[in-house]
């Protein structure tokens, strides 16, 4: 009887995932446009159609619950789904699991109070809201130092009153609301601000690399904004542990999806190796061709592996900040080398935008950076292992 449970579960769960492959591969990916790469408004449009198909196909939202039209997939069922989605530069936004949304979804759903889930968590669900985390800020302020902020939270009779300067915040140029990261007197403090506050000023987009992203990453002034006392998101003075909390769901989800994009980059490479000829022989016949594709399968492989078994333990509710610190660089610094690898195979053609080559690799590039940079996470596993004397 249980076997046959676990039968209809693993056949409930291919025709899913065959059927989500299908969507990505027949409608997403063809609506592509890389000379639209940085229109927003085309974006925006073209996601919110494909996201009305994915709703009726029943394929959207993978962490969200059926009540609010979701999956509400296990960390572990979220691997494929979010490999497949992240094949394309369109997927994540189309089926509701696009970041900064995502990772904010998952800290309300927490946090939030019913007053607050009912303004911010349910309309952001539906689509209606977008947010943004505000935490980074320009020197001498807080980036890959979180104890650096600067941004001060004071509190008044009315509630409280937000100074301080932000930037590279993702998401906020079409953002209805932001969660701003702030020091109050009980330490570093979260806080829900709405968009149209008077003391929220948007400076400007910074143009960055990154084609098809959401909503910019914009600079932001907070000047004598003034928010309720029940702007608080959480406890106070617990701002760094939840800030630390949403970044590793938040790059789970990242390398997830980002395999699906540096897996389409050596299919595409692939192809291309297939049907050139050079010297003689197809590409695909030298050694030195076939020696970089497989160490590009060899790094998907592990990056698979890897990510998987942390959302295994996600699933166990284990603590994960040591293998998710590991799994980042790993899977940050492996899919820019497979991408890296597809466009060097592909020449000419592959750092043209005839071909989507060049459009992964400048997506990929950045994850090097966010979400805790390559050399911040070596610096804390290092340290973590030799103070903690962690067996190998
Ligand atoms: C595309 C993109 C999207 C982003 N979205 C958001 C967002 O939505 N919200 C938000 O709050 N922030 C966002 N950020 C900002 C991001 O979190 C920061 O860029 C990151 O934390 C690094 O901070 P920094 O840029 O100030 O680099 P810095 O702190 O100035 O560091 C620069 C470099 O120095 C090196 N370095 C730093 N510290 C150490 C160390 N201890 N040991 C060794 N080397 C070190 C690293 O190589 C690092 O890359 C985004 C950034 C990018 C690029």
């Amino acid at each position: 009887m249980r076997s046959n449970v676990a039968d209809s579960n693993q056949k409930n769960r291919q025709e899913l995932e065959r059927r989500l492959a299908e969507f990505v591969r027949e409608e997403v990916i063809p609506r592509e446009d890389l000379t639209r790469a940085h229109d927003r408004d085309w974006f925006q449009y073209t996601t919110t159609e494909l996201a009305g198909i994915a709703r009726a196909a029943g394929l959207y939202g993978p962490r969200l619950t059926p009540e609010h039209g979701g999956l509400r997939l296990s960390w572990s069922d979220c691997c494929w789904y979010f490999e497949q989605v992240g094949r394309s530069f369109l997927g994540p936004a189309a089926l509701g699991c696009a970041a900064p949304g995502q990772p904010d979804i998952a800290v309300l759903e927490h946090l939030a109070t019913e007053v607050q889930a009912r303004r911010y968590l349910h309309p952001l669900v539906a689509g209606e809201r977008r947010s943004c985390f505000a935490m980074t800020e320009p020197a001498p302020g807080a980036g890959s130092d979180p104890k650096m902020l600067r941004t001060t939270a004071r509190r008044t009779a009315e509630g409280w009153v937000i100074d301080g300067h932000k930037w590279f915040i993702s998401g906020a140029m079409v953002a209805d609301f932001a969660i701003v990261v702030a020091r109050t007197e009980e330490g570093v403090t979260w806080f829900l601000v709405d968009a149209d506050n008077l003391g929220m000023r948007r400076v400007r987009d910074i143009p960055t690399m990154e084609p098809f992203d959401i909503g910019g990453h914009a600079e932001i002034m907070f000047e004598n904004c003034q928010v309720p006392a029940d702007a608080i998101l959480g406890q106070p003075g617990r701002g760094l542990e939840y800030s630390q909390w949403r970044l590793e769901g938040a790059r789970l989800f990242h390398c997830m999806r980002f395999i699906g994009l540096a897996s389409r980059a050596m299919e595409t490479a692939q192809g291309y190796v297939n049907q050139r000829r050079s010297h003689g022989v197809l590409l695909a016949e030298h050694q030195l061709v076939q020696g970089m594709v497989a160490d590009a399968h060899i790094d998907l492989y592990a990056a698979r592996l890897m990510t998987h078994d942390v959302a295994q333990r996600l699933d166990r509710q284990d603590a994960i900040r040591h293998e998710s610190s590991m799994l980042k660089v790993f899977v940050s610094e492996a899919v820019n080398r497979v991408a890296d690898t597809a466009v060097q195979i592909t020449g000419a053609l592959g750092v043209s935008e005839d071909m989507p080559l060049s459009m992964i690799l400048r997506m990929l590039r950045p994850f090097r950076i966010y979400d805790g940079a390559s050399e911040v996470h070596r610096a804390a596993i290092g340290k973590r292992v030799l103070h903690r004397q962690i067996t190998p």
